[in-house]
């Protein structure tokens, strides 16, 4: 497995495959180790998380720059990445047993009746590139916590990060094998679901890869949680704070590089504000700093991946092709790395890729249309169902409007956004579960009634 610097094509560094051998040992050990976990003292495990908190605050410039390097992550987006898995360790930390606190009914005389929270066993993450911390510490955080053991399936492009997670819980006190990094090509992945001692699934990924996951799932009665890819809606209605709208818009379309599954994808913009809200929009995109992702100031980094600034490239030139306008940016920058600059399209024809599929980079698709409910039919029109956000300066109208669009969060003047507090997740082809706040913890619990006589 190779770990390439995106910023320069340069070779980091070559980590060795596991093989099926090496699964079937971390495996075991999992297995073994899940027997001690499971029957720890919760205040113990609330302890752990709460120390991994610690390691992550102590080295956070050395993981931030690991991301950086493997991924292209600017850095200072990436150490704010690291101080959100120490909140949601925190997080656990603090709410876990309030989370798994037994829940009692009221019972028919002579009894008691109660749920209790039981961990399954081995749970597998399959985890992507683009928040190559925060996709594994959202799940650790919650489930390890939970009293399950964790196998780490990372990005292939992401082996460093993967490695100094697991390096993490070992500083933090963890014992062995309660979670573990195997650095398998996505092909052995379905021997690793079909095995006994893995309980469940989670994947945050591309839709082809969630599909492989859950079907080979599927065929072991296995549960499984996806965070898939989104299209999301950004909605300026006529009555929106047009500059906080731009502001708001340009940094929820680029963070990241645009690679992020919620970010804003699709701006849907009332008629009456469409020009004014357009040229807003645009300013704000070029005049975002483009660079070297070590550089402090530098907002927009390489692409995680040439092949994936070419997919992104293709999705591009067939929409012109097909009759879209591009009004900044729109090629491949013409330098040495995977760059490609914030750009904005409109007149984005019906059925082209960048109206139907998901563009994984910093490309908005501006549409105008002539009131509210058209904004609705827009939003929903798209086989997505990730997040999505709605500007306007009346709050009871943000809401109507919320509840009409088909995603998994809705935010009103604010971009979408993950948060350890609420649930996280995706309705359509984005997925289904859900991560994070209590209700993504009980997603890989067995709720077990226990009925007393
Ligand atoms: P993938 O979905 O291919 O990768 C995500 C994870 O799934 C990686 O760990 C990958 O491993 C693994 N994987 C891939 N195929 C399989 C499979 N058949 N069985 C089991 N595991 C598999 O994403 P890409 O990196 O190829 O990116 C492609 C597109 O996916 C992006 O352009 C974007 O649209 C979407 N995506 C969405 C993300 C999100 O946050 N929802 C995150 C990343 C990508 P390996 O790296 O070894 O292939």
């Amino acid at each position: 497995m190779e770990a390439v610097n995106p910023a320069t094509g340069e070779r980091i560094d070559t980590y060795e495959e596991a093989d099926l051998p090496d699964v079937e040992r971390a495996l075991d050990d999992g297995w073994g180790a899940f027997q001690d976990w499971r029957d720890r003292p919760l205040a113990e495990r609330e302890e752990l998380i709460e120390s991994a908190g610690e390691v992550l605050r102590e080295n956070k410039r050395e993981y931030a720059e690991l991301m950086t390097e493997e991924m292209g992550k600017p850095v200072t987006q990436a150490v704010a990445e690291v101080e959100k898995c120490a909140w949601a360790c925190d997080h656990y930390a603090q709410n876990a047993h309030a989370y798994l606190e037994d829940e009692h009914y009221p019972s028919p005389a002579g009894t008691e009746v109660k749920t209790v929270y039981e961990p399954l066993g081995i749970v597998l993450a399959v985890m992507p590139w683009n928040f190559p911390f925060w996709q594994v510490f959202r799940f650790i955080a919650p489930y390890i916590t939970a009293g399950n053991v964790g196998v780490l399936k990372h990005a292939s492009n992401v082996p460093g990060c993967a490695e100094a997670i697991e390096e993490i819980l070992r500083d933090a006190g963890y014992p062995e094998g309660v979670f573990q990094s195997l650095l398998v090509p996505s092909d052995l992945v379905d021997d690793v679901v079909a095995d006994d001692r893995v309980r469940a699934a989670t994947l945050t990924g591309s839709g082809p890869a969630g599909r492989a996951v859950a079907s080979a799932a599927g065929d072991k009665l296995k549960k499984t949680v996806l965070e898939l890819g989104g299209s999301d809606p950004f909605v300026v209605l006529d009555d929106a704070d047009l500059e906080a709208a731009a502001e708001t818009g340009a940094w929820a379309r680029n963070q990241n590089g645009g690679q992020s599954c919620i970010a804003a994808k699709r701006f849907i913009v009332h008629s009456d504000v469409y020009d004014e809200y357009t040229d807003r929009l645009v300013d704000e995109f070029e005049s975002l700093t483009i660079g070297d992702p070590f550089d402090e100031d530098t907002d927009v980094g390489p692409q995680a991946r040439q092949d994936l600034l070419d997919d992104l490239d293709d999705q591009v030139q067939a929409s012109v092709d097909a009759g879209a306008n591009v009004v900044t940016g729109g090629e491949p920058m013409d330098r040495d790395g995977a760059y490609y600059p914030p750009t904005v399209l409109t007149d984005v024809p019906a059925g082209c890729p960048a109206d139907t599929e998901e563009l994984f980079g910093p490309v908005a698709t501006l549409y105008e249309v002539e009131d509210a409910d058209a904004a609705v039919r827009k939003a929903n029109e798209t086989e997505f169902g990730l997040g999505a956000s709605v500007w306007t300066e009346d709050r009871d109208r943000g809401e109507r409007i919320a509840r009409r669009i088909d995603a998994g969060c809705v935010y009103v003047n604010q971009l979408t956004k993950s948060d350890p507090r609420v649930p996280f997740g995706g309705v359509k082809e984005s997925g289904y579960g859900r991560e994070l706040s209590e209700i993504g913890m009980k997603e890989f619990v067995n709720r077990k009634t226990v009925w007393i006589e």
